[in-house]
This record gives structure tokens, sequence and C-alpha cells, in this order.
């Protein structure tokens, strides 16, 4: 760990967030697994980290109960079901779109269930991989809504006015005409609750 990234990790102890480092992905799933105890309950957002580090099999096979909205067989009522039990799980899972190396924390969410789940988890596990610190608050926010957002549509095929124009324009991209992925944005500045929030920062990249 470098000095900045030392910094950083300061920096969230000094918000009252608790601030792990690891070297790499496996460093996180392990981090992730000490952290959370066989018979506890997960929920989880949709988080492309998450995937990557295969974490909800991981979990599921270590005993842990997931409320997995993306679960073979799950349909659209059972997975808006699913996520609102996510979010009073005994822990909640989730990817930062940005850091700043300040600490704040920006997170986009479509629904507002993850909006929730960061807002409300009993046990909130914040993963962020290394590329996803930026130098201040408005760099932070424009790399979620102008680079994040836009490449989370096209992976995931949501029709946005960035899947169509390659660009967002937040001043058009309302339903029913589109569907926009980036209806709430969330910063976390600063925790109250000693303990409740976890962030575990990867050397590696992880995510978008
Ligand atoms: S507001 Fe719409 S166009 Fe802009 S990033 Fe979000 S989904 Fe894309």
């Amino acid at each position: 760990m470098n000095d900045r990234q030392r910094g950083l990790i300061d920096n969230l102890a000094r918000r009252n967030i608790s601030a792990f480092y690891c070297n790499n992905a496996q460093g996180v799933q392990k981090k992730v697994l000490e952290l959370i105890p066989v018979g506890a309950s997960v929920g989880f957002s949709g988080s492309k980290t998450i995937q990557e580090l295969n974490l909800i099999e991981i979990l599921k096979n270590q005993g842990v109960e997931v409320f997995d909205q993306y679960g073979l067989g799950v349909d659209k009522e059972e997975g808006m079901r699913l996520r609102q039990l996510g979010i009073g799980a005994d822990y909640y899972l989730t990817s930062v779109n940005a850091v700043t190396w300040a600490g704040e924390l920006v997170f986009l969410s479509a629904f507002g269930h993850r909006s929730a789940g960061i807002a409300n988890a009993k046990n909130l596990i914040i993963m962020c991989g290394i590329n996803k610190i930026t130098d201040d608050l408005n760099t932070a926010l424009s790399r979620a809504r102008e680079y994040v957002a836009p490449l989370n549509c096209k992976r995931l095929n949501w029709h946005s006015v960035c899947l169509d124009k390659g660009i967002c324009q937040e001043d058009v991209c309302f339903p029913p005409q589109y569907k926009r992925m980036c209806c709430q944005t969330l910063i976390i500045e600063a925790e109250m609750n000693p303990g409740r929030v976890k962030f575990i920062l990867c050397q590696e990249s992880l995510g978008i």
C-alpha cells in the first residue's frame, strides 16, 4: 500500500468507516468471508465487482443465506421481493461507483433498492477496486454518471439515452420513454454508527 492509499484508509476511518486493504481479488473474497459469519443472511446490489468475485456462489456454499434476486427461476415479482428482503438482511454487499481520496463515496441506483440497502443495512460491506478512486467529488460524480452508468446500460441492455446515443443526456432521460439507470445518487460523507460500514480497497481493478 502506498502513502496515498494509506491516506484514503485514514480518511475513511475519520469518517467512521472501517477500511481494509487487500492486494488482490482473492484477498477481497477472503476478507468478505471473514466479515460474514456462517448462518447470517445477506442482501446485495447488482454489481460487476460482486459478479467478478463470484461472491454470491461462494457465500451460498459457505452456508450463508443469500437473498438472490438474480437466482435461477426468479421472476420480476420475486426479484423485487428478494431485493426488499436483502435490504433488511444481516449484511448488505455492494460496490462503490467512485470514491474520492478524501473518502467520499458515490453510488447510483435505479429503483432505489441499492440506495436503501446502503443507507439502512444493519451491516454494510463496500468493495472497491483501485480503478474507482477519483481526485474529488465532482470527478467522482462524473465518473459515476458519464462512465459507469453508460457502460452498465450497455452491459445490461437498458434502454437509456446513453445506450441510444452513446452519451448521457440526463435532462431527457426519463421514464417511460427511457429506462434511466441513475435515478438516485447517494453520497456517503460519514457514518454515525461505529462498525456499521466496512470498506474493502483492492489494489487490483474491480468492476466498472
Ligand atoms: S441519466 Fe440516462 S443517459 Fe445519463 S447516464 Fe443515466 S441512464 Fe445514461
